[in-house]
């Protein structure tokens, strides 16, 4: 896998056909992998936080998540087309899940949410095979890494925020035995339909961060690391 390298972070070069192509790869050879959207966001952050840094570069797969990514990978003469977001990769690997039958394990967010979660992908994805959910504020993680040991699912979805999930799902990888893991934020909020995500239009025109300022004005602050993290690509070597 081709994979460009941003202020110190690296990026695959892919688009949603060859992750899944990737998925099915890893689920087949059963060497625990796992995949972490990356966005501006993250990088700047990585920028002060070494251990951050070689999380994200500890990854298999580093999907453009952002279009901040995309639009540096253009001005730096790169081939990242397209942003590959986790939410829509998540959906796809449920698709391709319930047509290959991979057993899912869905980890994260509040009582309740994983839960219904999985029965919205159980009506989407016909034969689906959701072995498990847990909300994503449990205190023994002992209890869940065993919970999760004894289902044996194919692939791990955890959703507990950037980079805690990432973190966690470093941690305990080895100890897992789950060919894939990924990181997946607030997904399952998406799909219960808690957070609403920008009409398709928006997306397609690389303006998700609009709708997202216009509903979430706080978020402001935020998202000036875009011009900032640019600015830097622009005068990285
Ligand atoms: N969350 C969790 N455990 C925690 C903290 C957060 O399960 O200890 C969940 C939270 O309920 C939400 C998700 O993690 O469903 C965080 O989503 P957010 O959109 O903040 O993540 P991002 O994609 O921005 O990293």
């Amino acid at each position: 896998m081709i994979k460009e390298k941003y202020l110190g972070v690296e990026v695959c070069c892919v688009n949603q056909k060859s992750v899944l192509c990737e998925v099915e790869n890893i689920v087949e050879k059963r060497k625990p992998s796992f995949i972490v959207a990356i966005n501006p966001e993250k990088i700047m952050k990585a920028q002060k936080d070494t251990d951050l840094l070689n999380l994200l570069n500890s990854a298999d797969i580093q999907i453009p998540d952002g279009i901040g990514v995309v639009i540096a990978s253009r001005l730096k003469g790169g081939n990242i087309r397209n942003r590959v977001t986790g939410i829509d990769l998540m959906q796809n690997i449920c698709k391709k899940s319930s047509e290959k039958g991979y057993s899912i394990f869905l980890l994260g967010a509040k009582i309740g949410v994983a839960e219904k979660a999985s029965k919205i992908l159980m009506e989407k994805y016909n034969g689906i095979k959701i072995v498990g959910v847990r909300d994503g504020y449990f205190k023994n993680e002992d209890e869940v890494v065993e919970e999760i040991k004894r289902v044996k699912p194919d692939i791990l979805f955890v959703a507990m925020g950037s980079p805690k999930q990432e973190y966690w799902i470093k941690k305990n990888i080895d100890n897992l035995s789950v060919p894939l893991c990924m990181g997946i934020g607030g997904s399952l909020d998406v799909i219960c339909g808690n957070i609403k995500r920008a009409p398709k239009w928006m997306c397609s025109l690389g303006l998700e961060w609009l709708y997202r300022l216009i509903k979430e004005p706080w978020r402001f602050k935020r998202m000036t690391v875009l011009p900032v993290f640019l600015f830097k690509v622009i005068r990285e070597r």
